[in-house]
């Protein structure tokens, strides 16, 4: 089965105002199966940094990385034959076009999710403009959302044979295991 390669494109991260939320977009994007994670806006090496961390320790071969100009970005994804799913309150319900997609799971797929104010030329180069609902939400819920549902929920299920820890599931409490030598 091919496996299908997701990568994440944020536009117009700020430093001052988006730390925390661009931190948890990236989150969910390697929680949620997408390989790479590519941001607009502001240069931000604390948040690559944390982003690396949290793959040496939960495992996976995620990245992240700075882009400069979205709009060369989106265009050369598309010369590359790779396909552009923009997530957008005003877009075609996910419902209506999740087959659509899944169909087109032998492309590498780039989902734009927006900052504060997205720029039209964005809904324009977008194969596709999906909503989750028509009601304004948040980034990291619409992202998490179309890639469980993308993914039939079996990205988040997924192990990392490089952790260095792992979660024991456990009712109540908190236990992890120490996959290098095996402790508790
Ligand atoms: N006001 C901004 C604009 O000009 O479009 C949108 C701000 S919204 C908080 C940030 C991002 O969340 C959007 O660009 C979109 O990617 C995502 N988003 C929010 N609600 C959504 C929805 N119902 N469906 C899909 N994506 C959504």
């Amino acid at each position: 089965m091919k496996i299908m390669v997701l990568s994440i494109l944020r536009l117009s991260h700020r430093i001052s105002r988006d730390k925390r939320i661009t931190t948890h977009l990236a989150l969910t994007s390697r929680a949620f199966g997408a390989s790479n994670f590519f941001y607009t806006g502001d240069n931000d090496s604390n948040l690559e940094i944390s982003s690396e961390y949290v793959t040496k320790e939960w495992g996976g071969s995620f990245t992240i990385s700075f882009v400069e100009s979205p709009t060369n970005f989106i265009k050369e994804w598309k010369r590359e034959e790779g396909i552009v799913v923009h997530l957008t309150m005003y877009g075609i319900e996910l419902s209506n076009q999740l087959e659509v997609l899944k169909g087109r799971i032998d492309s590498n797929i780039l989902v734009v999710v927006g900052g504060s104010k997205v720029p039209g030329y964005v809904f324009q180069l977008a194969d596709y403009n999906i909503a989750i609902g028509h009601q304004p939400h948040s980034e990291v819920a619409a992202l998490a959302v179309f890639l469980d549902n993308l993914t039939n929920s079996k990205a988040r299920k997924q192990k990392y044979s490089n952790a260095k820890t792992e979660i024991i599931p456990t009712e109540k409490g908190k236990k992890t295991k120490n996959m290098q030598d095996g402790s508790d």
